[in-house]
């Protein structure tokens, strides 16, 4: 589709729109939002469709509940961030995170979440397309995307995407 120049909280507050209808009251959502964000540089649709797999992957890592979190902030990678992290170009971007207090990723697994058809969810419950689809939209848009889980704690995704002229 077209790309546009766009605000991260707009994207966010669309979601977060979305979601509150059909999330279960014992599911906590939390927004922190940075003042003055970078915009963005993208295909609204895609962007909501990362967004959207991310949380939908948090609501179903709460299956008791818990509190899925969804922050924004400008983050600049310097050298030195990019050399820790391989996938980084140093630049400005527009981080946006989503966290979950869920049943968190296995080390063992945590390697193969972004293939195709990956899934440990029931037959039906689950295609194992939602990150490998996440990840190809957010590369496709020059970001990366980093993950920490901890198994029984929860799951951080933290989606970089590559700031544009303007501010909110
Ligand atoms: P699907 O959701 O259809 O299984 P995804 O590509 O969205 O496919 O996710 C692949 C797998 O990664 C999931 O089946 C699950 O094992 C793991 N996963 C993804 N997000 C989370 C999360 N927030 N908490 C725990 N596990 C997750
Ligand atoms: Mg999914």
């Amino acid at each position: 589709g077209d790309r546009i120049t766009l605000q991260a909280r707009h994207l966010i507050s669309e979601i977060t729109h979305l979601i509150q209808e059909t999330f279960p009251k014992s599911i906590e959502l939390v927004t922190d939002i940075s003042a003055n964000l970078w915009a963005i540089f993208g295909d609204t649709t895609q962007l909501h469709q990362v967004l959207m797999n991310l949380v939908v992957n948090a609501r179903d890592a709460m299956p008791n509940g818990g509190i899925l979190s969804i922050q924004a902030k400008n983050v600049i990678i310097d050298e030195q961030c990019a050399q820790m992290n391989l996938e980084a170009t140093v630049g400005c971007y527009v981080a946006i995170t989503v966290t979950d207090t869920g049943v968190g990723i296995p080390p063992e697994i945590i390697e193969r979440i972004f293939e195709p058809f990956f899934t440990t969810k029931e037959i039906g419950k689950g295609t194992g397309l939602g990150l490998a689809t996440a990840i190809g939209i957010v590369k496709n848009h020059g970001g990366f995307v980093n993950v920490y889980s901890e198994v029984s704690k929860g799951s951080q995704f933290i989606v970089y995407l590559p700031a544009t002229e303007g501010t909110e």
